[in-house]
C-alpha cells in the first residue's frame, strides 16, 4: 500500500558534455554525441513505425515505453508521426517512470537537442507534477497524448488498459537494473498487447529474450547501435488475450473494452455543462465530430453557470482510488486550463486555501502535512491562515465561459433548445460505412443518427425514456454575490479597520469565496437537500453573508446591509458522493448474468456484459465538477475511440455505472 504519493528522485550527475548520467544505475540516459541516431535506429526504425505511420489505417497508433527519462524516444517519436502520419491521426505515447526528472532537470537534458527544441519547450511546459499515478498530458493539438505512470514500470502496467501497437522497452540495461526486467512485466506487456505488435530494445540480454519468448513474441537479435554488438526486436504473432485475461483486474460485467476499435460516425453529447462541454472536447480533440444538444437558450445553462467556481479537490490523508482520481484530475484540470486560458479569462490560477471546519478536520490536515503526503508544488501548509492548507496550482473558474471555450472546438456544433425526448436503436443507414447500429436520437423537432451517445445530463438523467435509472438526487445550491465597493464602504462605516476586500486566494471552508471579478465578490454556497425551490431566497443571502463574514474574519452582521444578489441551481450528486461515468449496461441483462454474486460477492465471471451498445453516462459530479470532469470526459473519449484509458483500471471501476446494480446484486435485492 502507498503511503505517500512523492515519488523518488533520480540520482543524477552531469557528465562532462552536460548529458544526465545515472549515478544509482551507473548507466547514461543518452549519449550526447548519438542520442538522436540511437533512438532513432533502435526504438523507430526497429519498429518499422515510419512505414506503419506512412500506411496507417486507423485513427491512432499507440507506444508504450519503458523508462520515460528524459523523453528524449517520445519526442523523436512525435516528430517522426508528424511527419510521416496522416493528418487526421493521432499518437498515443505510454511511458513509466519510477524515477522522475525534476522540471529543471528535463528542460537541461532537453536543451541539448536544438533540432527538438519546439516540441521539448511544449512537453516542459506541460509536464506534470512530480506524483504518484498517472498522468495524461494533451500536446501538439490533442494530436500527441503522452500518459505517463510515475512509479514503478510494473505497477503502472499493471493498472492499465490499452491496445499498444509498439514497445520501446528502454530502462536500464538489465545487469543494473534487473528489478524492472521482471515476468510480471513482460506478462504485462503481453496482455496489452495484440497480433502484429512489435517490440525492440537497445540490449540483447537473455533475461529480455528469454522473458519476451516466453510470454509469446518472436524475438530477434539484430546488430547493436554504434559499437553495441547486438539488439533484440520482435512481434506477437497471436491475438489479444481473452476476457478477463486482457483487463488490467476486476470482473466481467465491469470488462467493456472491444476488441476492435469501434466505427465512430458522428456522437451526440447530451447536455452543455461542464461534463458534456468536457466529453465533447475530448472527443473533439481526437478528430470525432459532436454534435451537443442542450435544452436551454444557453450553453452551461443548469449548475455549470454559476458566474465563479473554484477548482477544489479536497485531497484526503490516505490513498485509496478515489483520492487518486481527484489528486489526478486535479492536476490534469489546472494542465488544461493553463493550456486553454491565453485570452478567454475564464482562469485564475491564484492559489486556494482549505480552512479546516472542525478540530477532527485540522487533525487531518496534520496528518497530511506531516507525512509529507504531496509534494509541496500540489499541497503545503498556508502562511495566511492558521491550521490550513494551500494548495498553489488551483484558483478560481468562471464555468459557464469555460464551457463556451471548450465547445467552440472546430469539431463541434451546439444545437441549443434541443431536448433529447428518446433513443431508438435502429439498423445501419445504407450510406454508412460502419457496421455498428445505430442511435436515432429525437428532439421535438428533429431526429437524427448517431453512432455513440453520451448522456452528460446530470439531474435530468432519470427523465429520460431509458430502462437504466440512477440513484443521483439534486441538491440545492444558492450563491451570491456582493459589489466590492460597497462592501468595503460599510465595513468602514462600521469602523472596521481592516476594510480592504481585495481577495488574493479563493478561502474555503464550509463555503467559498474567490478573488474579485470585475469588481464583484462571489461567494456561496448553501446545501439544500431535498429543496426543490428554484426562486433566490432572502435567507439564503443571510446564511451566504455568514459564510463569508467568516471566511473574512469579519464581525457577525458587518455585511447584513450590503445588496446581495444570487443564483439557484442543483448539483446532481450519488448516494457515493463519486461521480458515474462509464457505458451503461442493461440493468435486466447484469441481474440474470451475475445473479451469483448474491451467494458469492467475489465469485468472478469469464463473461464480459454486453454494454448497452454505445452509450455512456457522465453525471453526478456533485460540488467538484470543476475538478472531475476534464478527466471524466477525456476517459468517456478513451472508451469511444478505444485509445489507452486516462484512468487506472481500479479508479475507472469506482466511477461505473454499474456499481450500483452489483451492490444490488451481492445485497440479493
Ligand atoms: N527513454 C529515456 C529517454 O528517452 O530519455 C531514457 C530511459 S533511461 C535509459 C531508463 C529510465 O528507466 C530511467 O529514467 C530510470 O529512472 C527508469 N527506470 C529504471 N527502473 C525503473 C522501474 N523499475 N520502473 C520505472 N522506471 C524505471
Amino acid at each position: 500500500m502507498l503511503t505517500s504519493y512523492q515519488v523518488a528522485k533520480p540520482e543524477l550527475n552531469w557528465g562532462d558534455d552536460g548529458a544526465p548520467v545515472s549515478t544509482q544505475f551507473d548507466d547514461v540516459y543518452f549519449d550526447k554525441a548519438s542520442g538522436l541516431e540511437e533512438t532513432q535506429y533502435v526504438f523507430l526504425q526497429h519498429n518499422q513505425l515510419e512505414s506503419r505511420w506512412k500506411e496507417l489505417s486507423q485513427r491512432h497508433f499507440v507506444i508504450a515505453e519503458t523508462g520515460f527519462g528524459t523523453g528524449l524516444n517520445f519526442l523523436c517519436a512525435w516528430q517522426a508521426f508528424i511527419k510521416s502520419a496522416p493528418c487526421n491521426s493521432q499518437l498515443h505515447f505510454i511511458s513509466v517512470e519510477k524515477y522522475p526528472l525534476s522540471k529543471e532537470s528535463l528542460a537541461a537534458a532537453l536543451d541539448m537537442w536544438p533540432s527538438l527544441q519546439n516540441l521539448s519547450q511544449e512537453l516542459v511546459t506541460n509536464y506534470p507534477e512530480l506524483c504518484h499515478g498517472f498522468h495524461r498530458i494533451e500536446l501538439a493539438q490533442g494530436r500527441i497524448q503522452l500518459s505517463l505512470w510515475f512509479g514503478e514500470a510494473e505497477e503502472g502496467f499493471s493498472a492499465l488498459n490499452a491496445d499498444v501497437d509498439a514497445w520501446f522497452l528502454d530502462g536500464f540495461a538489465p545487469s543494473k537494473n534487473p528489478e524492472m526486467w521482471t515476468d510480471k512485466l513482460f506478462q504485462h506487456i503481453r496482455r496489452l498487447s495484440h497480433t502484429g505488435t512489435t517490440f525492440s530494445t537497445f540490449t540483447a540480454a537473455g533475461i529480455v529474450r528469454r522473458g519476451l519468448k516466453e510470454v509469446g513474441f518472436d524475438v530477434r537479435k539484430v546488430k547493436g547501435f554504434g559499437r553495441k554488438r547486438e539488439m533484440a526486436l520482435g512481434e506477437l504473432n497471436q491475438g489479444c488475450l481473452p476476457y478477463p485475461q486482457r483487463m488490467a483486474q476486476g470482473q466481467g460485467w465491469f470488462n467493456i473494452r472491444p476488441e476492435e476499435t469501434p466505427s465512430i460516425s458522428k456522437v451526440l453529447v447530451v447536455g452543455s455543462g461542464l461534463a458534456g462541454a468536457n466529453t465533447a472536447y475530448a472527443l473533439a480533440q481526437q478528430g470525432i465530430q459532436v454534435e451537443v444538444w442542450e435544452q436551454g437558450q444557453q450553453i452551461a445553462c443548469a449548475a455549470s453557470g454559476n458566474p465563479q467556481g473554484m477548482l477544489y479537490p479536497k485531497l484526503g490523508a490516505q490513498d485509496t482510488p478515489l483520492n487518486r482520481f481527484y489528486l489526478t484530475s486535479y492536476l490534469h484540470a489546472a494542465r488544461l486550463y493553463n493550456q486553454l486560458d491565453s485570452s478567454h479569462g475564464f482562469w485564475g490560477p491564484c492559489g486556494l486555501i482549505q480552512i479546516p471546519t472542525s478540530d477532527k478536520e485540522a487533525k487531518r490536515f496534520d496528518k497530511i502535512l506531516q507525512s509529507n503526503l504531496y509534494p509541496k508544488k500540489v499541497l503545503q501548509v498556508s502562511l495566511e491562515k492558521p491550521n490550513s492548507l494551500l494548495l498553489p496550482l488551483s484558483g478560481w473558474v468562471a464555468p459557464s465561459k469555460l464551457c463556451k471555450t471548450l465547445l467552440a472546438h472546430k469539431n463541434i456544433s451546439v444545437q441549443l433548445g434541443t431536448s433529447l425526448q428518446s433513443l431508438e436503436k435502429v439498423a445501419t443507414p445504407l450510406n454508412s460505412k460502419t457496421k455498428a447500429p445505430f442511435w436515432k436520437a429525437h428532439s421535438q423537432t428533429k431526429e437524427e443518427f448517431f453512432s455513440h451517445v453520451v448522456l452528460c445530463n446530470a439531474n435530468d438523467f432519470n427523465d429520460l425514456d431509458i430502462q437504466n435509472k440512477m440513484p443521483t438526487s439534486a441538491i440545492r445550491g444558492q450563491v451570491a454575490h456582493i459589489d466590492k465597493t460597497e462592501a468595503e464602504g460599510v465595513c468602514r462605516d462600521k469602523g472596521i479597520s481592516n476594510t480592504s476586500l481585495d481577495i488574493k486566494k479563493v478561502l474555503c471552508d464550509f463555503g467559498y469565496v474567490s478573488p474579485p471579478l470585475q469588481n464583484t465578490i462571489h461567494f456561496g454556497s448553501t446545501y439544500d437537500l431535498k429543496d426543490p425551490c428554484t426562486e433566490v431566497r432572502q435567507e439564503g443571502h443571510e446564511r451566504n453573508l455568514k459564510i463569508l463574514e467568516n471566511l473574512l474574519s469579519l464581525p457577525s452582521n458587518t455585511l447584513s446591509t450590503v445588496k446581495c444578489q444570487g443564483r439557484v441551481s442543483f448539483r446532481c450528486a450519488s448516494p457515493d458522493y463519486t461521480p458515474i461515468v462509464g457505458p451503461l449496461q442493461s440493468t435486466d441483462t447484469l441481474k440474470l448474468e451475475y445473479g451469483n454474486l448474491a451467494k458469492n460477492a467475489k465469485w468472478q465471471s469469464d463473461e464480459v456484459s454486453e454494454p448497452l451498445q454505445n452509450i455512456f453516462i457522465n453525471i453526478a459530479h456533485g460540488s467538484r465538477g470543476l475538478v472531475s470532469t476534464p478527466l471524466s470526459g477525456a476517459y468517456i473519449a478513451s472508451l469511444i475511440t478505444n485509445t489507452p484509458s486516462p484512468l487506472e483500471q481500479e479508479v475507472a471501476y469506482k466511477l461505473h455505472p454499474s456499481r450500483f446494480v452489483v451492490k444490488q446484486i451481492k445485497r440479493g435485492v
